[in-house]
Order: structure tokens, then C-alpha cells, then sequence
């Protein structure tokens, strides 16, 4: 960290900085420039030492050099992170795929969404049974029903599944259901939610903040990895901007950012990003491109029967073609279309 001080700072008050740096346990090397003086602070610096430093009068300016996030970074971290769902590895070179409905609805919608993507080759089924929804008048998830319709599921047709958990009380019931768990957008900073899903041994992923920068969304994942689960996927799922002809901004920026700063897989959901599904096809390929380990994307047997997301939900036939459309583009970056 380095610290600029502001002109005409007196003797005593410099004194008192380097004192309190020396405080807190760091090491500063003082540089007298002819108008300012700057310190070089050696140590580990933490985010509240460094808002510290910033709010003393006599600071002009806190430059942070290193990183604040260690256990997600590449540069700590030299090896890729592969996450094991079952027998499906994410983050290698296989481009895996996680579809399903936007909800789980009722046991037949579920058992027939699960057919459907079987017969197509998925191999992971999204459903959830916890719905964060933005009016309380609107379908809320079937809860621990919905858990025990996804485990049914798994045990008839060898699909893996994976939902959202909202509440930190139904992580434990979540975890022994399931095999993937997902922080929703709304709850990528519920921070006592992702020191719970620390604890659990399933694989976690972790949808991006309807508003969160890219280095809050890494700060997210450093809690999972720091209260001690190391299985960790990023998911872009657009971000809110000024623009309105679509639900979110896809952000394929953060895709490439995210695979060059840290070591976890990153996977694309081209459906809350795009809220229509003829923008699916398109954004999906892009994703590959852009270096995407995956995709999570909403398709439903009957998606005008749908309970929530209807509109971005692909038919059977779209989530068909959009699979054929795949494997040209994963092979042209080197990957390969994981379908069993
Ligand atoms: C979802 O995946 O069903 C969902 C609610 O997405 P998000 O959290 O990205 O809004
Ligand atoms: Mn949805």
C-alpha cells in the first residue's frame, strides 16, 4: 500500500501517521518528495486498515497495491480449479452445460423436464425449489418439496441436479439433496450464507450481483473459499445497466477477467441475462468464445405452462438446436460439448 500525504502536512502529524502505521503492525518507508511525501507501507494489508488510512486528515491518497482477495486468485494460486459434479468435471476442457426449468413445479412438470433433457444429453438438471421472486404475490418454490422432487429425479433418470438456496437454515437439508448448490443474484453479498455454504462438501455456484463489481463478486467467492469450500463456479448472469431492451447486460468482459484473475471455472447464464429466449442462442455461442467453462440456461417441457421465467424459457426443440449450434464454436476455442 502506498500512502501520499498532503502538502504542508506538519512534522508532528507525519510523526503520528508513521507511529500509527507501525501500530497496526506495518512497516513504512518514508520518500520526502519537494511538495508531498509518500510512504511505501510494507505488510499484509486488510480492507479496514486501508479505510483506515483514508479517513486520517492529513491523507491525500490510499493506493492499494496487492490484491485484497488471496484464496481465489491465480497469482497465489498457479493451478486451474476443476469442480467434480458427480462424474462431470468443470473447468477442464470440457464445455459442460446445466439446464432445466426455472422452477420446480410439480412432479410431473419436473419428471418431464428431466426426460427431456436426458434425451438430449444433459447431464446436469437446474430446478429451483427456493424461488427469490420480486413480488410476494408471485409462485414462491415448492420449499423442501421441491428438494424431495429433485432428489426423486436424480434417483429415476441418473441426471444430476442442483438448486438455489436463499435461507443459511436450509443449507444443511439443500446440501444432502442435491449435488450443486446456487447463491441466487439477490444473495451473492448474504455473506451469512456463503459462510454456511463454507461448510457444506457440495460444490457451490455463485451467480454475480444484479450491481456487483467484478472484484465484489471475487470478494464473494473469497468467503466460500475462505470458510472452507474450495468448490467454487462463478456465473455471469448480466448485470443491470441503462440499457432496457433486455433484462440484464450480459457481461462477457467478466468472463475473460474472471478466468485471468482467478483459478475457478466461470459459466454463463444467457437466460437472466437476455429474458427472451431468441437472444439465448447467440449469447451462448459468445460465452464459449469468451472462454466460458459452461453453461446454466432455462428450458421447460411446456414453457407457456411455466410458473416463473417463461418468457426466456427454451422449448425442447430450441434447447436441441442450441446444443447442435454448441459443438461448432466449443470446437473451434478447443473444448468439448460435454453430452452423455
Ligand atoms: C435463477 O437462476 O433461477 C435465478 C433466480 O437467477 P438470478 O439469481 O441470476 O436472478
Ligand atoms: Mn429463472
Amino acid at each position: 500500500m502506498i500512502i501520499v500525504v498532503k502538502p504542508k502536512t506538519s512534522k508532528e502529524e507525519l510523526t503520528k501517521l508513521i507511529d500509527n502505521i507501525k501500530e497496526v503492525g506495518l512497516n513504512p518507508v518514508e520518500f520526502e518528495g519537494e511538495e508531498r511525501t509518500v510512504i511505501h507501507v510494507l505488510g499484509e494489508v486488510r480492507n479496514d486498515t486501508e479505510a483506515h488510512f483514508k479517513s486520517i486528515r492529513c491523507v491525500e491518497k490510499v493506493v492499494r497495491i496487492v490484491r485484497p482477495y488471496k484464496l481465489a486468485s491465480r497469482e497465489h494460486h498457479s493451478h486451474t480449479t476443476i469442480v467434480k459434479v458427480g462424474d462431470v468435471s468443470i473447468g477442464n476442457s470440457d464445455f459442460i452445460v446445466i439446464a432445466g426449468p426455472c422452477s420446480v413445479e410439480s412432479e410431473s412438470q419436473i419428471m418431464e423436464a428431466a426426460e427431456m433433457l436426458k434425451k438430449l444429453g444433459v447431464k446436469i438438471m437446474r430446478a429451483s425449489a427456493f424461488k427469490p421472486r420480486t413480488s410476494p404475490y408471485d409462485f414462491q418454490g415448492l420449499g423442501i418439496e421441491g428438494l424431495k422432487l429433485l432428489k426423486k429425479v436424480r434417483a429415476k433418470t441418473g441426471l444430476l441436479v442442483e438448486t438455489e438456496v436463499m435461507d443459511v437454515r436450509d443449507v444443511p437439508i439443500a446440501a444432502e439433496y442435491v449435488d450443486l448448490l446456487r447463491v441466487g443474484a439477490r444473495n451473492m453479498q448474504n455473506y451469512d450464507l456463503l459462510k454456511e455454504l463454507g461448510k457444506v462438501k457440495k460444490p457451490v455456484i455463485l451467480k454475480r450481483g444484479i450491481s456487483a463489481t467484478i472484484n465484489e463478486f471475487i470478494m464473494a467467492a473469497e468467503y466460500l473459499l475462505y470458510h472452507g469450500n474450495k468448490n467454487v463456479i462463478f456465473c455471469e448472469r448480466g448485470i443491470r445497466t441503462f440499457e432496457n431492451s433486455y433484462r440484464n447486460t450480459l457481461d462477457l468482459g467478466a468472463v475473460a477477467l474472471l478466468k485471468k484473475l482467478t483459478h475457478l471455472p466461470v459459466i454463463v447464464d444467457p437466460s437472466h441475462a437476455a429474458g427472451n429466449r431468441e437472444l439465448i442462442p447467440p449469447l451462448s455461442r459468445a460465452a464459449v468464445a469468451a472462454g466460458a467453462d459452461g453453461l446454466l440456461v432455462e428450458a421447460h417441457p411446456n414453457p407457456e405452462k411455466a410458473l416463473s421465467d417463461a418468457a426466456q424459457s427454451l422449448y425442447p426443440e430450441q434447447l436441441d438446436e442450441l446444443l447442435k449450434g454448441l459443438k461448432p464454436v466449443c470446437e473451434a476455442v478447443g473444448k468439448k460439448l460435454l453430452l452423455h
